[in-house]
Formats: C-alpha cells, structure tokens, sequence
C-alpha cells in the first residue's frame, strides 16, 4: 500500500466536499517534484522486490490452519527484534547481519489483511549481476526472521490467496463472526481488516461511494460431482441489518459463480512486485512503457490462485478479484445509470491494467494509444502549462479521475506544497499493473522509478527469486538493446483478461510484438552479422515503411513469447535475448551458472515442463483422499495444502513428491 498518514480520517460524505482541493494540491506537488527532479540524471540501477506472507494458525487437534491476525503483535516484535535476538541468542544479531558485506536487514510493512506481512530487503539492490546472487538468499532470510517473531503453531506462508478466506465458521484464529459495520461482508469480519485507521476508512468509503458493497463473482470450476447449474449456498438472502445487505436481492451474487462482497478478498491476496530506479525521468519512461507488454504474460506465468472461499474457481490468478475488491465506481461511473451526480462513465476499476503508455521514444506510435481515456482536463492543463509534457500530463490527468477516497483532516490544515501527501492519495489509490513512481520529494536521493505490479507470490523463495531476476535482466535487456515491446493498450489489456483463464499459461495465446529490433539491428542482421541479439531480426522496417499497426503483432502462446517461434524469421524468445545480452557483458562463471538456474525455472514453467502453482494448488486438492469432487476446498484438504506450501516454502520439500509435484509435470 502506498503512503500511511496519520490523523483523523474523513467519512466519504465528509471527504466528497474536499476531493478537488486534493486533486489541485496533489498536482501542485507533483508539479513542484517534477520541475525540480525532471533533469536529475545518472541516478544508479537500484531495485528491490515486495513479497507479501499470509500468516498461518495451526491447530493441530483440530487439524485446521486457519489466518493468524496477530500481524500488528509479530511487526511489534520484529520492531523490537535487536532485545529478542539478545535474550534468545539464537539467530545473529540485525547488526550482525548488516555487516556481513552484501547482506541487508529485510524490512516488514503492515499490509491491508491483519493475517499478512510485507518483507523487502532493507535496503535496494544494486546494479552489479552479481548482487542477483544474494536475492533468494535474503528472501529465505526474511521468512526465518519472520517466523523467529512468531507462535509455535504459526508461520508465513507465501501463498497468493487464503483458500477457506470467507467460508462460513472459523477462518481466523481467533474466530469473528462475520457482518460488521466497516465491511458489511455477508462472509468476513471487519477484524481481518489492519486496524491502523487507514485500513478501515478505505474500506467503508470505496462501499460508500459505490453506494453498495463492492462485487466479485468467479466462475465456479465444475467439477464431478459439482452441483450444477452452481448456486453459491453461503450467500444469505435475508439480511437485513443494513442497507447493502439487499445488495443480493437485488442479484449481485451470479448463478454459476462465487460470490465475494469485500475488499479483504482482494486486498488480503498476497503478490511479488519489483520496483526499478533508473537514471532518468525518460529511461523510467521507456521501462514503464517498455514492461506494460509483458504484465499479463508474467501474470498467467505466475498463477497461483485458483481456490476463493472454500471453492476451486475455474480462474488461476487474483488481478481481478482484487479490481472488484476496491471497485468503488458509483452506478452511474459504471453505466448503470444516466450521468447526473458523476462526470464519466469509466470502463475501469481504480485497480486495473495500464490505459496509457507515457515514453517518447521513437519506437512509440500514437495508434499504440488506442483507448479514449477520460482526463482531468483543467488539471491536466495546470501540468502542461507547469511544463509537463502531452504524454505524462495525460498520464496523471487520468490518475485525478478519481476522488481521494481517505482524507486525514490533519492533511487539509498542513499543506505544503513542499510534501506529497496529497498526490500520494491519488497515486497510490490508483493501482495498475504498471506504477510510475516519482521522487518522494524533490530533493530526495530517490530517482524515478518504475514498479511492475502484476505478478503472483510464488510458494518457494527460489520461483519469487527467479521471476524477480528474470525481470530485471529483461529490463537490461531492453535498455541495452533498445528492445521495441510495443503493442497497441487496448491489446494488453485484453491479455489480461486472458491471463486469468484456467492454465492460461499452456492454452491461451497472447497477443504479442512480432519484431522487437530497433532497425540498427536489423540492418546488421540482413548484413548477416552473427552480433545480433537473438539470431533473427530480419524484415524490421526503416522508420519511413511502417505498415499498420495490426501487422505488427500477433498471437503467441508464453512458451513462443519465452523460448521462441521454431519459424526461421519467427521471435527468437525473451530467454535468448536475455542471454544474448548476458554473453555480451562481463559475467563470471558462477554468476552465470545460477542466473541459468532462475532462467531455467521461467523456461519451463512456459513450455509446460513444470507446473504453475495454480496448477499444483489444484491438482494437490482434487488429489485429496478427502475431497469429496464437488469443488469445496474443506478445513481437512485446506490444513494438508497449507501445510506442503509451508514445506515448499522453508525449502524443505525439495526432492520430494511435494517438490516434483510443483516442478514436474505428471
Ligand atoms: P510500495 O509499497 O509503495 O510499492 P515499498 O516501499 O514497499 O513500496 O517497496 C519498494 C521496493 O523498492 C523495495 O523493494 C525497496 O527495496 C525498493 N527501493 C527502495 N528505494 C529504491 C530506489 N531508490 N530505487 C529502486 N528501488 C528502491
Ligand atoms: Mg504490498
Ligand atoms: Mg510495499
Ligand atoms: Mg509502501
Ligand atoms: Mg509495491
Ligand atoms: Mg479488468
């Protein structure tokens, strides 16, 4: 989550009458940091990842694991671990560990869902390969830490989603019922919610200003002995404590399908972002344009969440779950009804793929540009004439479509123009796939940065690993071969949408840039160079002969984006552009040999070899002596399946079938 301030927070009736001044303010600060920062050059590659943890309860007579919400007492702990470490002795000391060269104390963040944990390394890395070497050891690190300032019976798993989160009875540890006021959820308590006031204020508002409680509804995954037509039965028809609760009655929850009614579905799922530095505002702006392509394949790569409240759903990924979780467009924003109160009808979610691409680099055509966006036009022209350039200003013109959804009364009082508060309130309510991150401040040390948003948290710190280095090799190799992923917006998001399929990763094809050369390649190719990256390049146009767009893209499945089209002039493979650019640097033996490893892991998770954790979450259950094939995940499969991914995610299942299970393909 983005920026936590602190103070009295504003009901949405309270906060509705000060949303423009909040906008206006947030561009006089982003202006302030953009005039001052835009020319800041030859900032340093630094990067860091974001792993979230579910924390996990045993009870062991029970046989039950259910969400721990003990995460405001275990970050309390943790903040206080240099007195533990002393009184237990057991691990090394924080200080210990910071001054092992290369090593970094993980940071712990508070998340929305008060059973999860964020971890980053304590400090970015940096732009030496050989810093990649130190990423799964430093994640493994975070999760001993982790579990050091846990109970006995509990422990971080790096599982997506909480398969039994919304089931009736007890999910948490200790049991609420379900109902309250914050949320309304017909399925969770308002106790899963971080208590810090943020949390719940976010929550209460975005259902105010929908004017009922947000919607998900998954296609259930039938199975043999699913009832069918599928009618959710724990959705209760005959509320009445508060108005939402006709929210059903009036059809929200869609035959066929599982219904959620809180942003704790979405927002308590656990993901792996990467955030990039680079070394100016115009590479961040390539980077930023440059990976917008690549967010679905690496979300269908990634899957790993089949199963919402208690049901094997017929999708693998989360994305969309958490856009409905924080869907806080009123009716009329939606197209329900004619616009009277609202000044758009937006076709998105606050939370949903990237509209617009930002770069000016030559590769860029307009036609990529596809969708009409709506903007804040009299904002936009306060950034234009502040200086900003048509592309960037349209880019946050369209972030200030949308209210501030929390406003701390305290933030009115003290503005400064000097801070970010209020932009912060619009940029980080604002979650695409892709975020341009400015400097905090336009003094600050920290430079522009770009963070990749779509992946799923994988269950063992060497996948988080591999997929964290694979994307910073790519961004290398982007930048160090002027790489052209360019394909019309509307088409990413379409893929998006994809993605989400059932093993989309194997069946589905994605749409995807055929000729990703800059034409200085691709003259030295038709020369018949061997110094080309990735062997074939051939027919890249001059500038002057660009055809339509349409021809420049087609449908690829992730094994050819990944490892090829086996045609003569067909794409060559991200994996072999990656390595061509890793033959073309300075790269010791050792170095090389484990990147191959992390390479590995992508190539065959794309041509099928090893399974998505979707896939192995899945399987694992309709493989349970004690699923009865009606698509009901219940308290016995769901205490096995925590369980291995607990294995899996201590390192201690390799070589097992639990392991051969997630890495080889039956
Ligand atoms: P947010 O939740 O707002 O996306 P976090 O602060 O939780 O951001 O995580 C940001 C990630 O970026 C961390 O992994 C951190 O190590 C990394 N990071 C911090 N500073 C920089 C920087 N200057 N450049 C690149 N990455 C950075
Ligand atoms: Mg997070
Ligand atoms: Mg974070
Ligand atoms: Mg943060
Ligand atoms: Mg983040
Ligand atoms: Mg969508």
């Amino acid at each position: 989550m983005g920026l936590l301030s602190l103070g009295t927070p504003l009901t949405w009736e309270e906060a509705k009458p000060h949303a423009d001044l909040v906008r206006e303010r947030g561009i006089e600060q982003l202006l302030n940091i953009w005039k001052k920062a835009k020319s800041k050059e030859r900032d340093i590659l630094l990067w860091g990842d974001e792993i979230e943890y579910l924390v996990v309860s045993y009870d062991e007579d029970s046989k039950d694991a259910r969400l721990s919400l003990r995460q405001a007492e275990i970050l309390g702990d943790l903040a206080h671990d240099e007195e533990l470490r002393k009184a237990g002795g057991c691990v090394p000391s924080l200080q210990e560990i910071n001054q092992k060269p290369g090593q970094r104390v993980p940071t712990f963040h508070a998340e929305y869902g008060r059973f999860m944990l964020e971890a980053t390394p304590g400090a970015p890395y940096g732009g030496m390969l050989r810093d990649l070497l130190t990423v799964e050891p430093d994640m493994k690190k975070r999760r001993v830490i982790a579990k050091q300032h846990m109970t006995k019976n509990e422990t971080p798993i790096t599982m997506t989603s909480f398969p039994r989160l919304g089931v009736p009875g007890a999910f948490t540890q200790p049991y609420y019922p379900p109902h309250g006021p914050i949320a309304r959820s017909i399925f969770v308590p308002d106790e899963i919610i971080n208590p810090h006031i943020r949390f719940p204020t976010l929550t209460a508002n975005i259902r105010s200003r929908r004017g009922s409680k947000v919607c998900i509804n998954l296609p259930v995954y039938y199975d043999e002995k699913t009832p069918n037509p599928f009618k959710d039965p724990t959705v209760q028809y005959d509320l009445s404590d508060y108005p939402e609760d006709g929210d059903v009655r009036n059809g929200a929850a869609k035959d066929g399908h599982v219904y959620m009614d809180a942003m704790g579905f979405g927002m308590g799922s656990c993901c792996l972002q990467i955030t990039f530095q680079a070394k100016n505002i115009s590479e961040a702006r390539t980077l930023y344009d440059q990976l917008c392509p690549l967010g679905p394949i690496m979300l269908a790569l990634s899957a790993a969440s089949p199963i919402f409240k208690g049901y094997l759903t017929d999708i693998d990924c989360r994305w969309n779950i958490i856009s409905g979780a924080v869907d806080d467009r009123t009716e009329e924003e939606r197209g329900l009804k004619p616009l009277s109160e609202n000044k758009y009808v937006i076709p998105k979610s606050r939370y949903d793929s990237v509209s617009t691409y930002i770069s000016q680099d030559p590769g860029f055509r307009p036609e990529y540009n596809d969708v009409d966006i709506h903007q804040n036009l009299p904002l936009k022209q306060k950034l234009i004439d502040g200086g900003m350039d048509e592309p960037l200003a349209k880019h946050f013109a369209h972030l200030f479509i949308r209210d501030p959804l929390v406003i701390f009364s305290e933030s009115i009082k003290n503005y400064l123009v000097e801070n970010n508060d209020n932009f912060e309130n619009i940029q980080s309510t604002n979650w695409q796939h892709m975020r341009f991150k400015p400097p905090p401040s336009a003094e600050d040390a920290i430079g522009w940065r770009v963070e990749f948003r779509s992946m799923e948290v994988q269950l063992t710190d060497f996948e988080n690993a591999a997929f964290s280095i694979f994307i910073v090799l790519l961004t290398r190799t982007i930048l160090s071969y002027g790489l052209n992923f360019y394909i019309p917006i509307s088409k990413v998001s379409e893929n998006m949408e994809t993605a989400h399929r059932r093993d989309a990763v194997l069946s589905e094809k994605f749409y995807f840039r055929k000729q990703v050369f800059p034409p200085r390649y691709a003259n030295r190719n038709n020369k018949g160079s061997s110094t080309s990256p990735g062997g074939s390049m051939s027919n890249t146009p001059k500038p002057a002969e660009l055809g339509p767009v349409e021809d420049e893209y087609c449908l690829m499945t992730i094994n050819e984006i990944m490892n090829g089209q086996q045609t003569p002039d067909g794409f060559p493979g991200l994996i072999s552009l990656i390595e061509s650019y890793l033959n073309s640097v300075n790269v010791d033996v050792e170095t090389r040999c484990e990147l191959a490893r992390y390479l590995d892991l992508i190539r065959k998770r794309s041509n099928g070899t090893w399974e998505t954790a979707a896939t192995w979450i899945r399987n694992f259950v309709r493989g349970h002596p004690e699923y009865e094939k009606d698509s009901r995940v219940n308290a016995a499969v769901n205490y096995d399946l925590v369980k291995a991914a607990e294995t899996l995610g201590n390192g201690e299942g390799k070589g097992t079938s639990l392991w051969k299970g997630l890495f080889e393909k039956r």
